[in-house]
């Protein structure tokens, strides 16, 4: 995936939210941002980490995000970096080797006034070493302000969508690397008439088959069918049921990729769909570049 992409996107989020304010200024140097990972679990530590710049910035500071590839970084290889550098209150000498210990706070004081659980940096250094990278934090003192530090190793190989495997191709064709890859059978859960309509025509323009369903239970009458499908695409709030009851009574059935179409997005929505066997989560009005991303993640 492309960390900038990640990053913009927790920037655009904190911004919007009533703390965030424009108090985040970002800086983009880098040649290179595609990793190898988790997006949902990434973005978590980039909003862990601007969350905290920001809770623990006053309202006339600025936090300064910034997003470079160093040729070697502490990952070993070539590596995509991220900066998170606040000029807020800082953390006491004594504390910075602390604060990644799961429910460790720092300064009681500091606990007392700004409240949190203590789990979020335990929990993103964890997520950023599953991924081989790593997460440091340097503090001049109190009141000095804090940097977190996020280094993960560059990908460079390429991406599955990117791929033809020759077997696929004409024996006399070159292997393609930018080919188009070939359409899906998607199933369309949605019951708002022209959303559906929209997202039918502009799906099959990409040379998917899309069969529709505007209720759980077509939807299930048309798997029941033995319509072979390659992935679902549903909304969760649909007149006869809700979509996470939809896809955790398929699941219990057949194996099947899917991205559920929400209205809602905080943590806990991402993980209701997760739960319930979703892969992606996309939170409506949908744009549809982000829906076509989310389908080649899943392809
Ligand atoms: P929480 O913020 O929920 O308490 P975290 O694990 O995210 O938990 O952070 C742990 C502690 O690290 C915080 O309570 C705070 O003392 C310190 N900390 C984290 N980020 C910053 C920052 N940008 N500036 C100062 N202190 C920080």
């Amino acid at each position: 995936m492309d960390l900038r992409e990640l990053l913009s996107h927790a920037v655009e989020i904190c911004r919007e939210s009533r703390t965030g304010l424009d108090r985040i200024v970002t800086h983009d140097t880098a040649a290179q941002t595609r990793v190898r990972g988790d997006a949902m679990r990434l973005t978590q530590v980039l909003w862990n980490l601007l969350r905290n710049a920001v809770k623990f910035t006053p309202e006339d500071g600025t936090v300064r995000v910034s997003l470079k590839s160093v040729a070697s970084g502490t990952a070993g290889g070539d590596a995509v970096v991220i900066e998170v550098a606040d000029n807020g209150i800082g953390i006491a000498a004594e504390d910075i080797g602390r604060i990644f210990d799961a429910f460790d706070q720092g300064n009681r004081t500091v606990t007392r006034q700004f409240g949190g659980l203590g789990l979020g940096l335990a929990i993103s250094k964890a997520i950023v070493e599953l991924h081989h990278g790593t997460l440091t934090a340097a503090s001049a003192g109190r009141d000095m302000g804090a940097t977190f530090t996020l280094t993960l190793p560059l990908f460079k190989g390429h991406a599955v969508s990117d791929l033809v495997l020759p077997a696929c191709q004409p024996s006399s064709a070159p292997v393609a690397t930018s080919a188009k890859p070939a359409g899906l059978r998607i199933l369309l859960v949605e019951d708002h008439e022209d959303t559906r309509e929209v997202m039918r025509q502009l799906l099959q323009r990409r040379g998917h088959v899309v069969l529709v369903a505007r209720s759980v239970a077509t939807a299930l009458a048309v798997l029941e069918d033995g319509e072979p499908v390659d992935l679902l695409i549903s909304d969760l709030g649909l007149p006869d049921g809700s979509g996470l009851d939809l896809m955790k009574s398929i699941r219990a059935r057949l194996p099947l990729r899917a991205i559920a179409l929400s209205g809602y997005g905080m943590e806990d929505d991402h993980r209701r769909s997760r739960e319930a066997g979703f892969q992606e989560h996309l939170v409506k009005p949908v744009n549809f570049s982000d829906l076509l991303k989310a389908i080649d993640r899943l392809r």
